[in-house]
């Protein structure tokens, strides 16, 4: 048989004979005891050692202004690390807080300050609305989905594209019902599609009519300086975009150094028009004196500027890169030409999704487990977990050790490949 020939152009007994081998393909596996992790989008040990230096920083308390770093205050975070961050963001400092280790805390609080209070535009809190909706682009992060879900937010989806959501189909939406509120975009390099939102969308997204006057766009960066390749992808300038659409107060931007220095130590942000920033700071103050600015100076000193962040990336990129491009090679040479599996092959970010036979996500994931090998759960990119078609399953190659990608992947498209197989022969 050959082994580009679509699986679905097999006879019955050509399949009974396939699904044989595969069967036993997979007992190999599944004997050979394997221990292996695909889930976590996480810095490996090795990415986090690009920034052990931060381990000996600050090395003064005091900054360039003369704050001293030890003590309260200073809410909107400090002001050098601000600067650098502001300028790989394209916002002026002065649009940008610098604030804890997370930048999904930041979303959570607007989100709650929304809904309890309203926002800079808002009639009313959105807990006074009878309703509230929220679009999600498909596939997304989960975390987005859950925050939605336990505020009681309903989700509508729209299809995530290769230049980013489906704009027709938001424009359309949010035209004539108020109760859609929002919109949640991960620009760069997105969660798990790597995806990048090209300038047309996001001028689409800034300047679409919408019912509801208090309309927003969480644009969560988290990717934005997270190259693979030299082909850097520069994210659009939501904020200058809906400004000019006469929408100053529809975009709010989020990122973090999670995932460039230690992801659990590392600093959020949030970036908005002046009038919104001086929203989501009024709210803060009721919960805080001030943030960790000992962390910012760390953080200030440590890259120096915005060259010293770029320039940090492209470490990360060296010892990431290699895992994505052996993910690509088994795909490649596995399930290529095979007719029942299609995959992102993304420039940045953290994951590669994968699209399976229709109906057998939740199988592959199963056989994966048995065989000792943890994937995502499949549907996890969807609201509330469920895939309408159960075919898509996240990769996260960031974690592993190169051996490990290389063995978990084997594994993974052997299990793609029975699930088929199972599938295909009724
Ligand atoms: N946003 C996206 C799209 C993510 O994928 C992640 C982490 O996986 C986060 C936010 C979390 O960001 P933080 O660590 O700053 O809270």
């Amino acid at each position: 048989m050959s082994n580009a020939q679509p699986l679905t152009e097999l006879s019955a007994d050509e399949i009974a004979a396939f699904r044989q081998e595969q069967q036993t393909a997979y007992e190999t596996l599944k004997s050979s005891g394997l221990k292996l992790d695909l889930t976590r989008g996480k810095p490996s040990a090795q990415q986090l050692d690009l920034s052990n230096d931060l381990l000996k920083l600050p090395t003064t308390y005091v900054d360039e202004a003369g704050v001293d770093t030890r003590n309260y205050g200073g809410l909107q975070g400090l002001a050098k690390l601000r600067e650098i961050f502001a300028e790989l963001l394209w916002v002026e400092p002065e649009q940008l807080v610098a604030g804890g280790n997370s930048s999904l805390t930041m979303m959570r609080d607007t989100l709650y300050w929304l809904t309890l209070f309203g926002g800079v535009d808002s009639p009313r809190p959105w807990s006074q609305e009878e309703k509230v909706r929220f679009i999600t682009p498909v596939p997304g992060y989960d975390r987005h989905h859950t925050l939605l879900e336990s505020l009681g937010i309903e989700m509508v989806s729209v299809p995530m594209t290769p230049d980013g959501p489906d704009a027709a189909a938001v424009a359309e939406l949010v035209a004539n019902d108020p109760t859609i509120k929002g919109i949640w975009v991960v620009p760069t390099y997105s969660n798990p599609a790597g995806a990048v939102c090209t300038q047309e969308v996001a001028a689409q997204l800034a300047s679409m009519p919408t019912a509801a006057p208090d309309f927003k766009i969480f644009w969560d960066n988290a990717y934005a300086f997270h190259h693979l390749t030299k082909d850097e992808a520069k994210s659009a300038d939501i904020l200058s975009l809906a400004s000019a659409a006469g929408n100053p107060n529809r975009p709010i931007i989020f990122a973090s150094t999670s995932k460039i220095t230690f992801a659990g130590a590392g600093v959020g942000f949030l970036a908005a028009s002046a009038p919104q920033v001086k929203w989501w700071l009024g709210h803060l103050a009721n919960g805080s004196i001030g943030p960790d600015k000992l962390n910012h100076l760390r953080h200030a000193e440590f890259f120096g500027d915005a060259e010293g962040v770029r320039r940090h990336m492209r470490g990360h990129r060296d010892i990431i890169a290699p895992k994505f491009a052996e993910v690509q090679r088994i795909l490649r040479e596995k399930l290529g030409g095979k007719g029942i599996a299609s995959w992102t092959d993304p420039i940045g970010g953290y994951f590669v999704s994968l699209d399976v036979l229709p109906g057998t996500a939740t199988r592959v994931v199963q056989l994966a487990k048995e065989a000792g090998i943890a994937l995502t759960p499949a549907g996890a990119s969807y609201p509330y977990g469920t895939d309408p078609d159960d075919t898509n399953i996240r990769l996260a190659p960031t974690f592993p050790v190169p051996e490990e990608v290389t063995a978990a992947m084997e594994g993974v498209v052997t299990c793609v490949l029975l699930a088929a197989a199972e599938k295909l022969a009724g």
